[in-house]
C-alpha cells in the first residue's frame, strides 16, 4: 500500500529546474497546471515551448491507476509486453463489478462469486508485475488513490473518468484508455493535445448549507458538459485555500462532467492536513521544499485574465447550494428556485431514494455533514420519508466513521450501507421495482445522472447535490424543500427547522482501519501464475498479433462501408458486451454491429461476397478470417470519435481486418489502430468513398514502399471488372511503421526494440 516516497521524492528533485527553463522558454510566468505539464516532459529538461490546444506532447506520468472493468484488457495487453513490472507504480482497484442490493456483506459474498474469474486474474497479474492490488470491497479507486497515492505536483493516468478526482491534491491526474496505461506501463510515453487553460477564481467563503459540491454543480450549469473539453481547470483564490483537499477533490472529480482534460488547485494548507491525517508526512517534508512550484507564479492569480483562455469568478459566501438535473448534471437549479422549476417541468415531487457516497463525495467530512442532519431529524421527530443507501468510498473511510458512530446514526434512519464500491453510481443497483419503468425522483451526491444510469430506469429523475442536501430532501421526501428556509412537519405533527449542517473536516481521533484490503505484489513475480481459465467466457489471454508478411494485401473484400456517424460504441457497442471486456474473441461478436451501411442503410447487415447473403457484420468478417481471405472496413468522418476504447481496434484486428480507409479519424482511435498493427488510411480525396461499391476487391499496389509521407495506392476491383484507383494518405511515421511492421507496438517493446 505504501505510496512511493523515493518517486515523489525524483520528482521534487527534478521539477525547480524544469519549471524554471519552461518559464525562460515561454518567456512569462506559469500557472499551476504549466509547471506540472513541463515538469513531466518525456524528453525531461524542457526544450521548447508547447501551443495550447494545437501541439501533441510525450508526457512521462508518475503513475498508472486502473479499475477492475478496464483494467482487464489493459493487463491482459501489458502481459505482451514481455515486461517484468511496470515501468511505473500501478494500482488496480475491484471496485465496479459489485451489484449493490441488500448491503455491504451479501452483496460482496455475492460479487466475490460471480466475477471470482475477473478478481483472481486480477490478483494474479497484479502480483506477477509488481502492481499494488485493492481487493474488492476495499473501496473505489479515485477514494484510495486520494487517501494513499495523489500527492501535489505529480502526474497519473487512471483508466477511469474521474481519475481526475486526483486534483484535490494538487496533481493533474488525467482518465485515459487502457491502450495509454499500457504503454505507460510498458514505458513508453504518453501523449496528450498541450491543454487549453480555464482559471476559476474562488473568492468568499463556504457557509451554511453550502458545500464544494456547490462549486462544481455552479461550474458545471456555468461551462455546461462540453465547456471544458480540452482544457485544465486551475482553481484559486481565497475561497480555494479555505476548503478542505476533499472537498476539493469533490470539484475536481465532477471536472469529467464538464469534459474537461483535469482540474487542480495549488498546494496549501488543506492538503498537508490531509497528508499528515493519512500519514503521510514525509510527503509533505518534501513538497514544502519546493512549494513555491506546487502553485503557480504570484503574477498568474494577481492577473489571470492574461494567463488563462477563460477566467469564471464565483463568490463562495454568494453561492446557493445546487440540485443539478435531471438527465443531466449541467442542468442547475439553485436550492430557492426549486420549488419553480420543478413545478414549471412536471418533475416528480416526492424523493423515494437519497443515496450518499461514491468517489465524488464520501470524504470524513461529507459523511459527518450529512450525519449531522440525520441526527437533528432524530432530535426532531422525523421520521424519513425516503429511503436512505450509503456505499463508502473506501474501508478507511468506513471504519472509521463505524468507530465514530455516524454509520450507526445512519442506521437508525433505515439506512442500507452497501459495498464500499461503485454500486448505484453505475447501474450496479438492483433496486427493487426499477423495472416497473415509473417515473420517480433520487436525489444522490455522486457525478453523473443520465438517463438509466443508477438504476436502468430511464424514468428515474436523478439529481446531484451535496450529502448534506440528499440528506435533508431525503428526510423532507420532496425534492423542492429548502432547509434555509422551509420548515417541516415532525411525527408529532410541530413545525421544526433544521439548523445547518456541521461537521468535522477530518477525524479528531484520526483514520483507522482494521484491513484496508490491499494486496501487496510479490517482490519477484517470475514464478507467479496468472490465472486464467481456458473455458472463461469472461477473460482470454492474448495471442500476439501476426507481424506483416512484407506483402501487398490483394483480394481483400469490403467488409462494410459505413456511412455516416461510426463512434467507438458503433464499432465497439458497450451495455452487456462489457461483460466480455477481458475476451477479445467473444466481444469481437460485437464488431461494427452498430455502424450502418452505406449500401442498405442497415445497422449489423453486410453483403457477404462468399454467398451473396446480407449476414451480421462480424459473422461475415468470421467467414472471410476462416477462408483466409483479407478484409478492409471504409468510414466517413471523424471514424472512431467517442472514447479511446483500445477493444474498436483490437476487435477488427484480431478478425482479420486488415486496413480501415475513411474520409477523416478522431485522432485518438487512428493512433489506436496504429498501435495494434492496423492500416489506418484516409481518402486523399474525399470523393472517392463514393467510387466504392458493394462487391469490390481491393488490392494495395505499393504497400512494400510504405514510407512516412507517402500516399499508398489502392485498386478497387468492382463486379463488372472495371477498376478505380484511389489514393490514400497516412500519418504513420517511421516508428509507427515499425509498429505495422511487426505485427503491432507491443510485439516491437516485447522483441526488446
Ligand atoms: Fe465511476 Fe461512480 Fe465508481 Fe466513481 S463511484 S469510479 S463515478 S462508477
Amino acid at each position: 500500500m505504501a505510496f512511493d516516497i523515493d518517486m515523489i521524492k525524483k520528482v521534487y528533485d527534478t521539477m525547480p529546474a524544469r519549471v524554471d527553463k519552461a518559464r525562460e522558454l515561454v518567456g512569462r510566468p506559469l500557472t499551476l497546471s504549466e509547471k506540472i505539464l513541463y515538469a513531466h516532459l518525456w524528453e525531461g529538461m524542457p526544450s521548447q515551448k508547447f501551443e495550447r490546444s494545437k501541439d501533441y506532447v510525450d508526457f512521462a506520468p508518475d503513475r498508472v491507476a486502473m479499475q477492475d472493468a478496464t483494467a482487464q484488457m489493459a493487463l491482459l495487453q501489458f502481459m505482451q509486453a514481455g515486461k517484468s513490472t511496470t515501468a511505473v507504480p500501478s494500482t488496480v482497484h475491484c471496485d465496479h463489478l459489485i451489484l449493490a442490493k441488500v448491503g455491504a456483506e451479501k452483496d460482496l459474498a455475492v460479487a466475490n462469486t460471480q466475477s471470482k474469474e475477473v478478481f483472481d486474474f486480477l490478483s494474479s497479474v497484479s502480483n506477477k508485475y509488481g502492481i499494488g492490488f485493492w481487493k474488492p470491497g476495499s473501496g473505489i479507486i479515485h477514494q484510495i488513490l486520494l487517501e494513499n497515492y495523489a500527492f501535489p505536483g505529480g502526474m497519473m493516468i487512471g483508466t477511469d473518468s474521474h481519475t481526475v478526482n486526483a486534483g484535490g491534491l494538487g496533481m493533474l491526474a488525467i482518465g485515459v484508455g487502457g491502450a495509454d496505461a499500457v504503454d505507460v506501463m510498458a514505458g513508453m510515453a504518453w501523449e496528450l493535445k498541450f491543454p487549453k487553460l480555464i482559471g476559476v477564481k474562488l473568492t468568499g467563503k463556504l457557509n451554511g448549507w453550502t458545500a464544494p459540491k456547490d462549486v462544481i454543480l455552479k461550474v458545471a450549469d456555468i461551462l455546461t458538459v462540453k465547456g471544458g473539453t480540452g482544457a485544465i481547470v486551475e482553481y484559486f483564490g481565497e475561497g480555494a485555500k479555505s476548503m478542505s483537499a476533499t472537498g476539493k477533490g469533490t470539484i475536481c472529480n465532477m471536472g469529467a462532467e464538464i469534459g474537461a482534460t483535469t482540474s487542480t488547485f495549488g498546494y496549501d494548507d488543506s492538503m498537508r492536513r490531509y497528508l499528515n491525517a493519512t500519514g503521510r508526512a514525509d510527503v509533505v517534508d518534501a513538497a514544502d521544499k519546493v512549494a513555491d512550484y506546487l502553485t503557480a507564479d504570484p503574477e498568474v492569480y494577481a492577473n489571470p485574465e492574461q494567463y488563462f483562455d477563460q477566467l469564471i469568478e464565483i463568490n463562495l459566501s454568494e453561492l446557493e447550494p445546487h440540485i443539478n438535473g435531471p438527465f443531466t448534471p449541467d442542468r442547475g437549479t439553485p436550492v430557492s428556485k426549486m420549488k419553480e422549476e420543478a413545478a414549471k417541468n412536471d418533475w416528480p415531487i416526492k424523493v423515494e431514494w437519497g443515496l450518499i457516497g461514491s468517489c465524488t463525495n464520501s470524504s470524513y467530512e461529507d459523511m459527518s455533514r450529512a450525519v449531522s442532519i440525520v441526527n437533528q431529524a432524530v432530535e426532531l421527530g422525523i421520521t424519513p420519508k425516503a429511503e436512505f443507501g450509503i456505499n463508502p468510498g473506501s474501508e478507511q473511510i468506513r471504519y472509521t466513521i463505524e468507530r465514530d458512530g455516524i454509520i450507526a446514526a445512519f442506521e437508525k434512519m433505515g439506512t442500507k450501507v452497501f459495498t464500499n464500491a461503485c454500486g448505484p453510481c453505475i447501474g450496479q443497483w438492483d433496486r427493487e421495482g426499477a423495472d416497473k419503468g415509473e417515473k420517480n425522483t433520487i436525489v444522490h451526491s455522486f457525478n453523473r445522472n443520465f438517463s438509466k444510469r443508477a438504476d436502468g430506469n430511464p424514468n428515474t429523475h436523478a439529481f446531484v447535490t451535496s450529502p448534506e442536501m440528499v440528506a435533508a430532501l431525503a428526510i423532507s421526501g420532496r425534492l423542492d424543500f429548502n432547509p434555509i428556509t422551509d420548515k417541516l412537519l415532525n411525527d408529532n405533527g410541530e413545525e421544526v427547522m433544521f439548523k445547518p449542517p456541521f461537521g468535522d473536516e477530518l477525524p479528531t481521533k484520526g483514520f483507522d482501519v482494521e484491513d484496508p484490503g490491499f494486496q501487496a505484489p510479490a517482490a519477484n513475480g517470475s514464478s507467479v501464475q496468472v490465472i486464467v481459465s481456458p473455458d472463461s467466457s469472461r477473460l482470454q489471454l492474448l495471442e500476439p498479433f501476426q507481424p506483416w508478411d512484407g506483402q501487398n494485401i490483394t483480394g481483400a473484400k469490403l467488409l462494410i462501408k459505413a456511412f455516416g456517424k461510426c463512434t467507438t460504441d458503433h464499432i465497439s457497442m458497450a451495455g452487456p458486451w462489457l461483460r466480455f471486456r477481458g475476451h477479445l474473441d467473444n466481444i469481437s461478436n460485437n464488431m461494427l454491429i452498430g455502424a450502418e451501411n452505406a449500401f442498405n442503410n442497415k445497422t449489423n447487415s453486410v453483403k457477404n461476397q462468399l454467398t451473396g447473403e446480407y449476414q451480421e457484420v462480424p459473422a461475415v468478417q468470421r467467414q472471410y478470417k476462416a477462408a483466409g481471405i483479407p478484409s478492409i472496413v471504409v468510414g466517413d468522418h471523424n471514424y472512431g470519435e467517442g472514447s479511446s476504447r483500445e477493444h474498436a481496434a483490437m476487435e477488427p484486428r484480431h478478425l482479420g481486418v486488415k486496413a480501415v480507409l475513411v474520409k477523416s479519424f478522431a485522432r485518438i482511435h487512428e493512433t489506436n489502430l496504429k498501435k495494434q498493427g492496423m492500416l489506418g488510411l484516409t481518402f486523399a480525396n474525399e470523393s472517392d468513398y463514393d467510387k466504392i461499391q458493394e462487391d469490390d476487391t481491393i488490392n494495395f499496389l505499393d504497400l512494400t514502399e510504405f514510407a512516412p509521407g507517402r500516399q499508398l495506392t489502392l485498386e478497387f476491383v468492382h463486379k463488372d471488372g472495371s477498376k478505380d484507383i484511389i489514393m490514400a494518405n497516412h500519418t504513420y511515421n517511421d516508428s509507427q511503421i515499425e509498429w505495422f511492421k511487426a505485427g503491432s507496438a507491443l510485439n516491437l517493446i516485447a522483441a526488446g526494440k
